[in-house]
């Protein structure tokens, strides 16, 4: 824990892999199967306090009681399109979690989010939310996606990124205070066109091969 706002889930594997993520000369298809590997261990990380209930079952052996997760099965936010990337690994981990999708893109000129598309599965009150996306930047885009989906009735959200500037933890933060974030790394800055230095680049472009 750097910033007391955000947890970073510094573990050797995570660091490792992102030092190859980061590195330009890494091709499109290694990206996005790092991206995937990275995401599956960063949802551990933020599964670690799910609640889990007692249920009575029989091994081989004997009965026992045992844990099982408890209440609705969990949905995954992903904000598009860059958080699709960090979709499947966590679907990997965690197969039978919803998931609801934020079109949002950023206005280049305000770097202002405009919304394009959105679709929530139901009961959203229940479930607990994991909105994510690669890079949590100005934090507009993360903020604007987390009131969409308070305004679908969730109560529990956290936020994960890969990347994340100091300015991006800011201003989510301070929008909302009540959404826990957990980060593999935080950069040193934002350039001046919303982009995290050093950062890895447009993690869009990098995992779609769009550029
Ligand atoms: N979005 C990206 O893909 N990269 C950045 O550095 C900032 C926002």
């Amino acid at each position: 824990m750097v910033d007391e706002r955000a947890t970073l889930v510094d573990h050797p594997l995570i660091q490792h892999k992102l030092t190859i993520m980061r590195d330009a000369t890494t091709p499109t298809a290694k990206f996005r199967q790092l991206l995937r590997e990275v995401s599956l261990l960063l949802a551990y990380e933020v599964c670690r306090d799910l609640d889990t209930e007692l249920v009575n079952i029989q091994t081989p052996l004997e009965t026992m009681e045992a844990p099982k997760l408890e209440g609705k099965k969990l949905c995954l936010v992903s904000i598009l399109r860059a958080g699709n990337g960090l979709l499947d690994g966590m679907l990997d981990l965690i197969p039978s979690a919803r998931v609801g999708h934020v079109g949002l893109y950023r206005d280049p000129k305000t770097l202002m989010p405009v919304e394009y598309y959105l679709r929530f599965p139901e009961q959203m009150s229940d479930r607990m939310c994991i909105a994510i996306d690669p890079m949590l930047a100005t934090g507009n885009s993360a903020a604007a996606a987390v009131q969409r989906i308070k305004d679908s009735g969730a109560k529990h959200i956290k936020f994960v990124c890969l990347l994340a500037s100091p300015e991006g933890i800011d201003s989510l933060a301070s929008e909302h205070p009540d959404v826990p974030i957990f980060t593999a790394a935080i950069d040193r800055e934002l350039n001046e066109h919303g982009y995290i230095l050093p950062g890895l680049g447009d993690a869009g472009d990098r995992m779609f091969g769009t550029k």
